[in-house]
């Protein structure tokens, strides 16, 4: 099957440029001037032809941080891989990489097998894994080599969460003296989480259980304190690290640090953090818990040290950290304490939406959008240029992305599998009009048009943006 994407303006992390993209099969086979020969040629020769006229023609997006299916606090979030991936291909993400998760006592392999049987024949869209470690002992990290080989080169620790994913300093350099030797990057949840559980207990001592307070026992300095840590650690081990969802300026000092000294340190953050404060946390009621993810939200003057991050390259990645759990019933855990909330928030469906917002707000502009939300994931994580580009031979994940359209975000009208959203009413300017999954239109016309299972695990190489 051959296909035409004709009449678009094709916008790489490179940036804007008029042509005509020939898919042939899953790849893509070659683009082409639209007013020449080889255009004509396809033209008339190709079995489907899609018209782009006023669209840009992106790759695929790469969300390189998302929780399907995921244990947390006696119960899962709520977006299955079926339904997750397929909210994701209607907000024009084509890959997802989500976390396997080691349980305490057990190896990685039956965490990974676990995550691969959550997943086989359920996505929309393709999928890869990175694996949490929440117990390194002699065998998990003989077991990180014979992951990397397989496919899964990335392994998240956390410096919060004790007695659950937390691991001692101790623990974190071993894991990142084995990724030293390994190639893997490692990946940090960066919280001090010690100290965070004291200011937890006393404020819960004092009465003060509201979901505001969640934010309060988190402070920012606790974030910047553990990223400092994490970096120091990763100079010491000589293992490239990548900091998740970065949330606070002190963090992002501590990154920009590093990065200029030429270290290979790397930091995502996340649209929550650039569109939404501790406000929406301390909203009437027990509406504030439905914001309470980690790290929290902050208060909005850290979203501007934020976006002017995503300029300079000191953050590198968007991805959204979606972990859905219901408001009714889920959320309602924690009433009258806050500890009780489960942590995380939905998302996988608008952060193109959102982070070309910025784009036309002057705060990035049009081919930063394209790097920060497909090609540097897919570069980051071993997956370019397969993924994250529009050019002959990689993989057919083409989104046509209509600027002008409008739309409001509901969770009447969304696609996840939750009863609320973060951006309940918010009117955004741009959306994905069609998307395509290794050649399969799989969202045309507001419809999903695919079949579960279509997408396939991806296998990964290494980070390929070490220096
Ligand atoms: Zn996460």
């Amino acid at each position: 099957m051959t296909t035409l994407i004709e009449g678009g303006t094709v916008v790489n992390a490179s940036g804007p440029f008029v042509a005509n993209v020939l898919i042939d099969g899953e790849r893509i086979a070659g683009l082409a001037s639209p007013d020449s020969d080889t255009s004509r040629t396809w033209r008339e020769s190709a079995e489907r032809v899609l018209d782009a006229t006023g669209t840009y023609v992106i790759p695929g997006a790469v969300d390189a941080h998302t929780h399907m299916e995921m244990p947390f606090g006696g119960t899962f979030s709520v977006d299955t891989f079926e339904t997750g991936t397929r909210a994701a291909a209607f907000g024009g993400t084509t890959s997802i990489i989500d976390f396997a998760i080691q349980t305490k006592g057990q190896s990685l392999r039956s965490g990974l097998d676990q995550w691969f049987a959550k997943a086989e024949n359920k996505c929309a869209i393709d999928y890869g894994f990175h694996m949490i470690v929440s117990d390194v002992n002699e065998q998990s990290l003989k077991e990180m080599d014979v992951l990397v080989d397989e496919g899964v080169a990335s392994f998240k620790l956390f410096m919060a969460y004790p007695g659950v994913f937390y691991s001692t300093d101790g623990e974190i350099l071993q894991a990142m003296q084995q990724a030293s030797s390994n190639g893997a990057t490692i990946m940090m949840h960066a919280e001090n989480g010690i100290a965070i559980d004291v200011l937890v207990a006393q404020a819960l001592a004092r009465g003060e259980g509201d979901p505001r307070f969640h934010g309060a026992t988190r402070p920012s300095l606790l974030e910047g304190e553990a990223t400092h840590r994490a970096i120091q650690l990763a100079r010491v081990a000589g293992a490239p690290l990548y900091i998740v969802h970065l949330s606070a300026r002190e963090a992002l000092d501590e990154v920009v640090g590093a990065r200029d000294r030429g270290q290979n340190v790397f930091a995502e953050t996340c649209p929550q953090y650039l569109f939404l404060s501790e406000a929406d946390m301390a909203r009437e009621g027990f509406e504030g818990a439905k914001f309470v993810c980690s790290p929290p939200l902050r208060d909005a003057s850290h979203s501007i040290d934020l976006w002017r991050g995503l300029r300079t390259d000191d953050l590198s990645v968007v991805a959204t950290d979606h972990c859905p759990f219901c408001f009714k019933e889920q959320k309602e855990l924690g009433v009258g304490n806050f500890a009780k909330i489960p942590n995380g928030m939905p998302g996988v469906e608008h952060r193109l939406d959102l982070i070309f917002q910025g784009v036309d707000a002057g705060e990035i502009s049009l081919a930063r959008w394209v790097e920060v939300t497909s090609t540097t994931p897919a570069r980051m994580f071993g997956l370019f240029p397969r993924k994250g580009l529009i050019a002959p031979g990689a993989d057919a994940d083409i989104v046509l992305y209509d600027p002008d359209a409008t739309h409001t975000f509901s969770a009447a009208t969304h696609h996840m599998n939750v009863d609320y959203s973060a951006y309940e009413g918010m009117k955004v300017k741009g959306k994905a009009k069609t998307v395509l999954s290794r050649g399969r239109v799989v969202i045309e016309n507001d419809e999903y048009v695919g079949t579960p299972g279509s997408g396939v695990f991806l296998k990964r190489g290494l980070n390929g943006l070490l220096r």
